[in-house]
């Protein structure tokens, strides 16, 4: 019987804890840890009363940066699988236990140190080795984006294409949650990204932009017309590297005005930094103050109305030998996945990947010493979950390319 530990009951968590039920063969049995365990329980009674108890739930309390603490818990459960679904602050300490346990190991963010707003995949491609040598394996970024639209471009590298040339990565969020500003997940995660410097890769070179220094207008199927901005995303990374041929690839998100405004401001005042600052004679880090006053992304489920589309264009040479564009999609809506887990759209979209990139794992696929990004593993039996848990995809062999 395969045990699942999950660390984290936050949105995601919820959601990939929900499908775990959802999917009780595969998962009968898991563990649902985090910092506070009150959320684990309540959890735990949500999923029970949707979906009964074919899966045994057990919960615990964990502080995920400290590693004694992991090994203890990690020991205690014997778990055949850690899904690592807190922040990735944790990345590291997560990792070091697995190994410490022999336990394999998946995430959906790349590490990120908390004192500089800087993710990269450098810090656990270094784990390679010791991983493979333990003959565990650790699947890293298998959310949506990272996760999905790296198994997209490993879909499309083995079905589609001889070379690919281009990347663009669209993603749209349509919903509306009815707040003048409020993140779909973890708000200081989200503005860290957000208000970094945009960043693609062409010509074998990273080229740097301000801010939403680059922006296109897009009609999305199943949103409508949607500004989006050239950001940086931690996939360009690991696709760079693993695409061979690539000529470009950029990431493109949409945002609101009002958001974009608000972001503005909260900068402008100082309150999106991470550099401690002495208040009231105590230290606070004013984008965690800000995090902690503004709506709890677990929260917006119910108020929140509209679609997500998410999706990655390829240009490149087909199989045939002539130039090929194709695109691949998902529309989500966020009403629907509500009824479904209790969540909206972005935890949905996150959640779900994350359960079948555990299934591929624990049904053997992806069973495969060392570390991994998604577009290594093969995409295949994932595509085929995908469509039967929630997140269906569609393909357009002759999309509206990006300026
Ligand atoms: P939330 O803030 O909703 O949840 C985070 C959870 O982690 C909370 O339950 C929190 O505990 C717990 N946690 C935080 N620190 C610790 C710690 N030290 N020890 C134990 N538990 C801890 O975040 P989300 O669910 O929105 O996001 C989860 C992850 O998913 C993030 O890493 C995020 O970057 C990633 N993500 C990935 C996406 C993708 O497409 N790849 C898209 C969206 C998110 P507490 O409840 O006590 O605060």
């Amino acid at each position: 019987m395969q045990k699942t530990l999950v660390i984290g009951a936050g949105g995601v968590a919820s959601v990939a804890a929900h499908k775990m039920a959802q999917n009780h063969t595969v998962f009968p049995d898991i563990m649902i840890a985090s910092r506070t365990k009150s959320k684990c329980d309540t959890l735990k009674v949500d999923i029970e009363k949707r979906f009964g108890k074919n899966t045994k739930i057990s919960t615990a309390q964990v502080n995920a940066d400290n590693i004694d603490e992991l090994i203890k818990l990690i020991r205690n459960y014997k778990p055949d699988l850690v899904v690592h679904l807190a922040l990735p602050y944790q990345d590291l300490t997560i990792m070091d236990a697995c190994l410490a346990c022999e336990v394999s190991y998946l995430d959906t963010a790349n590490y990120e140190p908390l004192d500089t707003a800087k993710f990269e995949y450098k810090w656990q491609w270094a784990y390679q080795e010791k991983f493979e040598k333990k003959g565990i394996t650790a699947i890293l970024g298998c959310g949506f984006d990272p996760g999905v639209t790296g198994i997209f471009t490993a879909f499309a590298m083995k079905h589609h294409f001889s070379q690919i040339h281009y990347i663009d990565i669209l993603d749209c969020n349509g919903g509306d949650h009815g707040y003048p500003f409020a993140t779909n997940f973890n708000p200081e995660i989200n503005i860290r990204e957000v208000s970094a410097k945009g960043k693609y890769w062409e010509n074998g070179q990273w080229i740097e932009t301000q801010p939403m220094e680059i922006k296109r207008v897009r009609n999305f199927k199943g949103v409508g017309e949607k500004d989006m901005y050239l950001l940086y995303h931690e996939e360009l990374e690991s696709l760079v590297k693993h695409v061979p041929h690539l000529r470009r690839i950029r990431f493109f998100m949409t945002f609101g005005q009002s958001y974009l405004t608000h972001l503005k401001c909260l900068e402008n005042v100082g309150m999106t930094s991470i550099k401690p600052i002495k208040f009231n004679g105590q230290d606070i880090v004013p984008i965690q103050f800000l995090a902690a006053v503004m709506p709890d992304p677990s929260t917006l489920g119910p108020r929140t109305v509209g679609k997500t589309h998410i999706g990655v264009i390829f240009q490149g040479i087909g199989k045939d030998n002539h130039p090929k564009n194709y695109y691949l999609y998902n529309i989500c809506d966020h009403q629907e996945c509500y009824r479904e887990v209790g969540s909206q759209a972005i935890s949905y979209t996150t959640g779900v990947p994350a359960m079948i990139g555990a299934m591929m794992y624990l049904q053997g696929h992806w069973k495969k010493p060392g570390v991994w990004n998604v577009e290594q593993l093969d995409p295949d039996p994932f595509m085929i979950e995908l469509n039967k848990w929630g997140l269906p995809w569609h393909e357009d062999f002759n999309p509206v390319l990006v300026d």
